[in-house]
């Protein structure tokens, strides 16, 4: 039996992918509420697990051991992933802003963003020292120091702002790390000088007196020199300065002091305490605003203050999963009590920790093997990760509605059963596509003569003298629940044909389908999609001049295209011109249809399908306009039959024959490990087709990239003939247009009449060196 539960009726969204938020998300996705939507927003998609922090820079994990994917666990729960970064609410609509895309809207929001050393403090430090976080821009900083001292010999001073737990484990890996490096190249580890400054007598302050012991010792038998009761007061580029005048010349200046809160937060009216984090109560709800909540560093308890330490974040995780929920179930919230005392296991570099709870201390190897075991325990969570079942849809919805509300969710529910891709009514498709259209204002164009600002039956647009029409038209479900960036690729997509051909976008006319259910998360989705889409059409002096809109099962997005292009057709680029000793120039990498399935099936990492969707929303205008400078004499944009099908389709007409390199292929970040898995898109077998005109596919055989031949494509990049002297060229353009992967991948040969037209090369020749 169907319930409104099917219908998206609230949006949770959680904004940073902390500690908390990671445990909130499994547990959503373990057991759905149904109707509810979750929206993860982070900057990053690999989010760090701050216990394996330290021994990830000694060398003893890998990136991947001490991240989780929040791709890839958003993926599984269900969620939508929003890459970007928060710069405030807007309590008032319920919308979270972000620096890229429009508002978000909300029913419960949740806070979960961490904290940074409180580089403000201190004059010089933002500028000249390097902060613990976010860890992404530290671990950038940290492997480019790597490498500066792996390969220059000479001193290195290093010096480490804040001697709390984080400031002291940190300075022992990277120098267990660096010292390891070095003397494995047969150089002196003394090279390497380490200083600590802590703003007071002892290190570790908050630690009992037998763990600052076993520290002062390790720090001591290491030659560290810790400087106490020293204040850093000033950072100049290479030197500090401590309160009492002492100075330290350093090649770096790593800041790990006590935190600091996000400064956007100031400006939401949340009430938030002396140091400017977020107040609430002990079920995690702000002390302002019952609809939002806050967990881990961001948060302050009332009346009960805590340090930041991951240990609680990970422990409100549950609480606040079970809160968001009640809360959108209007049931009384739970209590979160944070434990008296917890346990903190701190290394010392090597695989050596030391234990320390209250007055407890126990130290060895036997500790790291402990910490290191019960880290790994914890992130399996986050990797160990299978499709779930659909649960949502076998439960009843329980969500509170009010009879509005009851009532569009009952009708989208019979829209549903009565077939789906009907016609929008009226009223969805007028009113709301509308009201969409007049929030975004597309560009206008001096040639047309009715569009969006006085809408009509049809748009009028005038051909200018001297130029013909191009027309196309594409039109896709979305493979990805972010609608903006889907909007972004889709609009990217359509006038992929438009660049291939050579003409300049003019006009476009928008067709859309969404799946029924409230009109404000609809009316949310058409924007976010139409304004995704919108930026990328404007970017390329295209006018939106119409659109119609239409239910259906999913959400899908194309577009009718207009172009313009010389009457006389000159700079037309047609599939059929290739010349027997042009070069094959591809702009883009390849390898999305394997990667978007195996992301489905929780295959692939969140890092990979980031590159992809970049590559899909890069626009195809400049590099058509590089292509035309460099004299192409022919071109086709890829898609859905792949590399090998859009390239028969410009053989077979330009009559000649060509060899494609398989080495030479540009390939996205992991696309061949999951077609090595078998990971291939729907399309795929059908896209095989086109092998039977190989000449020799035995030598596509065990190939890695053979398969990727036939992989579809979305919003794929240019392929085009360019004459073999102007290919080094085009080649270094491209690449300074942002085409970083850009590749020459083969020649045309002339047509032999007895062979199939495409020959395999294993080993890459005659290409240009650019
Ligand atoms: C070297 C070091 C070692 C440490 N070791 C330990 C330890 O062993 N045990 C322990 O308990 N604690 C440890 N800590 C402390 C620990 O790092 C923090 O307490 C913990 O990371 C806080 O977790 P959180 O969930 O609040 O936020 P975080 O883990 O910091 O996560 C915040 C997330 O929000 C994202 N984000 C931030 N701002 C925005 C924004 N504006 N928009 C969108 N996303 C945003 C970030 O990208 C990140 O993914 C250590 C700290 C350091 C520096």
């Amino acid at each position: 039996m169907q319930d409104v539960g099917q219908v998206v009726l609230r949006d949770i969204v959680l904004v940073g992918g902390g500690h908390s938020h990671v445990g909130v998300i499994k547990r959503f996705g373990m057991r759905p509420l149904p109707g509810v939507r979750l929206t993860v927003i982070c900057t990053d998609t690999d989010t760090p697990y701050s216990g394996m922090l330290p021994g990830y820079v000694a060398g003893h994990y890998t990136y991947d051991e001490v991240h989780i994917d929040l791709r890839r666990l958003a993926e599984f729960a269900g969620a939508r992933f929003y890459r970007d970064e928060v710069i405030g609410l807007d309590r008032d609509q319920r919308q979270v802003l972000c620096r890229d895309r429009p508002p978000v809207p909300y029913d419960r929001l949740s806070i979960n963003i961490g904290s940074m050393p409180a580089v403000g403090l201190v004059e010089g430090a933002s500028e000249y020292a390097v902060p613990v976080k976010p860890i992404r821009r530290f671990n950038e900083r940290w492997l480019a120091l790597l490498e500066r001292v792996c390969r220059h010999a000479g001193r290195t001073t290093i010096a480490v702002v804040g001697a709390g737990a984080g400031g002291v484990e940190l300075t022992l890996a990277m120098q267990y790390r660096l010292r390891g490096e070095l003397q494995r190249r047969g150089r002196d580890p003394d090279e390497l000088a380490f200083h600590l400054f802590a703003a007071e007598r002892d290190i570790l302050a908050t630690h009992n007196a037998r763990v600052r012991r076993s520290f002062e010792r390790v720090l001591t038998e290491r030659g560290v020199v810790v400087h106490r009761a020293a204040e850093v007061s000033r950072v100049y580029a290479g030197r500090l300065c401590t309160r009492d005048g002492e100075t330290l010349a350093a090649d770096e200046i790593v800041w790990v002091t006590q935190a600091g809160a996000a400064t956007w937060l100031r400006q939401t009216g949340l009430a938030l305490d002396a140091a400017g984090f977020i107040e609430v109560r002990a079920t995690l709800q702000t002390v302002s605003d019952p609809l939002i909540f806050a967990a881990g560093d961001c948060a302050a308890m009332l009346g009960r203050p805590l340090e930041k330490a991951g240990v609680f974040a990970v422990r409100q995780g549950p609480v606040l999963a079970e809160n968001l929920r009640r809360s959108l179930l209007e049931r009384p919230l739970r209590v979160w009590r944070p434990q008296r005392r917890w346990l903190a296991l701190i290394s010392t570099g090597g695989r050596y920790a030391v234990a320390s709870r209250a007055e407890m201390h126990a130290e060895g190897a036997w500790v790291w093997r402990w910490k290191d075991w019960l880290d790994r325990r914890f992130m399996a969570r986050f990797g160990d990760l299978l499709p779930m079942a659909d649960q949502a849809r076998r439960q009843r919805a329980p969500v509170p509605l009010d009879e509005n509300e009851a009532r569009q969710a009952t009708s989208a529910l019979a829209m549903r059963c009565g077939g789906c891709g009907a016609k929008l009514g009226a009223k969805l498709g007028g009113t709301l596509l509308s009201r969409v259209l007049a929030a975004l204002h597309p560009i206008e164009r001096a040639d047309v003569l009715i569009g969006l600002r006085a809408p009509d039956d049809a748009a009028i647009v005038r051909v200018p003298p001297g130029k013909a029409l191009v027309h196309t038209v594409d039109f896709f479900r979305s493979f990805i629940d972010d609608p903006w960036l889907f909007g972004r690729i889709a609009a990217n997509h359509a006038l992929g044909d438009i660049f291939a051909m050579g003409a300049e976008a003019q006009t476009a006319t928008a067709i859309v389908t969404a799946p029924p259910g409230l009109e404000r998360k609809i009316e949310d989705t058409l924007l976010q999609m139409l304004s995704g889409a919108i930026a990328v059409l404007d970017d390329v002096g295209c006018a939106l001049v119409g659109g119609h809109s239409g239910e259906g099962s999913d959400l899908a997005l194309g577009f009718a295209i207009n172009g313009l292009i010389d009457e006389n057709m000159a700079g037309v680029l047609r599939k059929g011109g290739m010349r027997p000793g042009d070069v094959l120039i591809l702009t883009k990498a390849i390898g999305v249809g394997t990667l978007l399935a195996a992301h489905a099936r929780l295959r692939a990492r969140g890092r990979w399908i980031d590159q992809a969707l970049a590559v899909m929303a890069q626009s195809n205008a400049p590099g058509a306009r590089c292509l035309r400078e460099h004299k192409a004499t022919a071109c086709t944009d890829v898609t859905g039959f792949g590399l090998l099908g859009h390239l028969l389709e410009m053989v077979g007409p330009s009559r000649v024959g060509v060899e494609i390199a398989l080495d030479d292929l540009p390939v996205l970040d992991g696309a061949v490990e999951t077609s090595e898995a078998g990971i291939v898109s729907s399309l795929h077998a059908a896209n095989l087709r086109s092998r039977r005109y190989l000449r020799n596919p035995e030598q596509g055989n065990g190939h890695p990239h053979y398969p990727l031949l036939f992989d579809p494509q979305t919003a794929g990049g240019l392929l085009a003939s360019i004459p073999l002297e102007s290919a080094d060229a085009c080649l270094r353009a491209l690449r300074a247009l942002g085409y970083d992967k850009a590749a020459c991948i083969g020649r045309v040969l002339p047509a032999d009449q007895h062979a199939e037209p495409i020959c395999l090369q294993a080993q890459a020749r005659a290409r240009p060196s650019g």
